[in-house]
């Protein structure tokens, strides 16, 4: 948590490489005067940890969210549908796109209630988002098998479970998308990311 990071000299050394190697600011290209995008390794790394096709770092889990949601070409009057024990931000990202939020109910475990989430599909919904949260899985596989004849994407929203798993398979990798976030709270924390 903020205040009790366990940051060593390994993290230290890292940080500090940084300012050796050249320009900090540069995201792309200046390649004469910075050799190392690490970001670009920590992009490969996670793909090879988590077995997935594709790894896209953002500034923030909010970022995160936004994108996955760009991707999927949500727009002005769309619906996204998401549920109500929630962390501000997944709200917002699907705002911030000109969409409408939709929310469902959550059962006794605080995760999402996956009948009432189907019941609040309408042909304007083009996505939905599964919270994982804190550090409880939710119902993924049975939100997969039931939302499968409507053809709508899935997100997760990963960013309170980084590492959990259900049946044995990482969370954030059992829908279309995976969101995380490296932010000051959460369970790995870059200060943002
Ligand atoms: C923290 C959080 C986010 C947003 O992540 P940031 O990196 O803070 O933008 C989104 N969804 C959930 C469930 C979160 O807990």
């Amino acid at each position: 948590m903020p205040g009790f990071e366990l940051i060593g000299k390994e993290e230290a050394n890292a940080v500090s490489e940084v300012f050796k190697e050249g320009g900090t600011l540069f995201a792309h290209g200046f390649d004469n005067l910075r050799q190392k995008y690490h970001v670009r390794e920590f992009e490969k790394e996670t793909s090879v940890f988590f077995n997935s096709k594709h790894c896209h770092a953002v500034t923030s889990g909010t970022a995160g969210l936004k994108c996955a949601l760009k991707a999927l070409g949500v727009g002005n009057q769309d619906e996204v549908i998401t549920q109500a024990f929630n962390f501000i931000a997944t709200i917002e990202s699907i705002i911030d796109c000109g969409a409408n939020p939709v929310i469902c109910n959550i059962d006794e475990n605080l995760n999402m209630d996956v009948d009432d989430c189907i019941s609040r599909i309408t042909p304007k919904t083009k996505a939905i988002i599964i919270v994982h949260m804190l550090g409880i899985a939710g119902p993924i596989y049975k939100l997969k098998e039931y939302a499968k004849k409507y053809s709508i994407p899935i997100i997760e929203d990963n960013c309170e479970s980084i590492g959990a798993k259900s049946n044995s398979k990482y969370l954030g990798t059992l829908g279309d998308l995976g969101v995380f976030s490296f932010d000051h709270g959460k369970n790995i924390t870059c200060g943002e990311g």
